[in-house]
């Protein structure tokens, strides 16, 4: 069987040791004769797969009963919607911070809906870097701020989370979920999509802390309101059964690896070994973020002209790295590196990168 380091941005690599388990028992789901993929959603078996799923999740996220993970489908772009469905009170405002492509098609979605202000934005520094908490203009009547953690298309990330005093803070961490330590008590909402950190495609989790539940949603509509997933164990209606599974998985691949500390101390060394290969490169690969803002999750870089970028793709796959082509919007090269690629992965890059630079460059 042909391995190869995987790169992709999303749906992206899975950790080796949950595939293989997924493998095994794939048609025989724990000696019941029946396939996980084959069961009913209000089966004994799946109950215990949903609440195993969410109770590692209040663990490694270390929060109490004061807040639920919900398991969603329609990807982190319909939280884009149910966020303001749910939260944007008519006669009220939410801010966005935008530090991407992504931060921009949640505010949009807001503002079809209400008041959605923007408090800060980095779009005139072609998003290469996280604002300066000086630079946030808040308003003081914010029914909630949004923010997007980590930006995959530009690589850039929050490093220190903003100050946004009593209001509820709202974070998209569809790519760097669950990657190192967080204090997750500073959010009133996370929402994730699965496929770059935990899981596959087809679910996205919410962490919601219970006092948002209890208010009324503004969107009357069953499928949009958080509370119809809180209260009914995300179980209304038929869930994507097959991915929370396999999320359950991945959160027990993370508890087994040593938890959120021990899997950001290898996202640190991972992402340090090929933004080293950039620095040392003297000006031959070129950074798009900022240093203080590079993303541990998704590194972006150029080189000296587009030939040599697909070329250096085209070398990289014939030496079994895929996955490397820099989203459109940005061009050149992104190395996504989540919670799964391995560091031998990165310095295998890194490694790469300093010989295609010495015979290019
Ligand atoms: N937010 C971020 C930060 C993302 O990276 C992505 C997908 N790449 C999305 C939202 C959209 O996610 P989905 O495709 O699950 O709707």
């Amino acid at each position: 069987m042909t391995t190869v380091y995987n790169f992709n941005p999303g749906p992206a690599v899975l950790p080796r040791p949950v595939l293989e388990h997924v493998q095994r028992e794939l048609l025989d789901y724990q000696g019941g004769g029946l396939s996980i993929l084959e069961m009913s959603h209000r089966s004994r078996e799946y109950e215990a797969v949903n609440q195993s799923a969410e109770t590692r999740m209040k663990r490694l996220l270390g929060v109490g009963d004061d807040y639920r993970v919900l398991f969603v489908q329609g990807g982190a772009s319909t939280q884009f919607a149910m966020v303001p469905m749910n939260l944007l009170q008519p006669g009220t405002s939410a801010d966005y911070i935008l530090t991407g492509t992504w931060s921009e098609k949640a505010h949009e979605e807001a503002r079809k809906l209400g008041e959605a202000r923007v408090a800060a934005s980095t779009k005139a520094d072609k998003f290469r870097r996280i604002p300066d908490q000086s630079e946030l203009d808040l308003n003081p009547k914010a029914i909630y701020v949004h923010m997007t953690t980590n930006n995959t298309l530009f690589g850039t990330q929050w490093h220190v989370l903003p100050d946004v005093g009593d209001r509820p803070l709202v974070a998209d961490m569809s790519s760097d979920f669950l990657s190192r330590p967080l204090d997750a008590q500073r959010f009133a909402l996370i929402y994730a999509g699965a496929q770059k950190n935990i899981g596959p495609a087809g679910v996205t989790v919410v962490v919601i802390h219970s006092s948002l539940l209890e208010q009324k949603p503004v969107t009357p509509l069953t499928m949009f309101q958080y509370s119809t997933y809180a209260k009914n164990n995300s179980l209304y209606n038929t869930p994507p059964v097959f991915a929370v599974y396999m999320v359950d998985l991945v959160l027990q691949w993370i508890e087994d690896e040593g938890g959120l500390q021990a899997i950001g101390q290898r996202n640190i060394q991972k992402a340090a070994a090929v933004y080293n290969a950039v620095d040392r490169s003297g000006g031959f690969y070129r950074g798009h973020a900022e240093p203080a803002s590079r993303s541990q999750m998704n590194a972006t870089f150029r080189l000296p002209s587009e030939e040599l970028e697909k070329q250096f793709v085209r070398e990289a796959k014939a030496a079994g790295m895929v996955g490397l082509a820099g989203h459109r919007s940005v061009g050149g090269i992104r190395v996504s590196m989540y919670n799964a690629m391995s560091l031998e992965g990165c310095e295998t890059l890194a490694s790469f990168m300093d010989e295609f630079m010495q015979q290019n460059g």
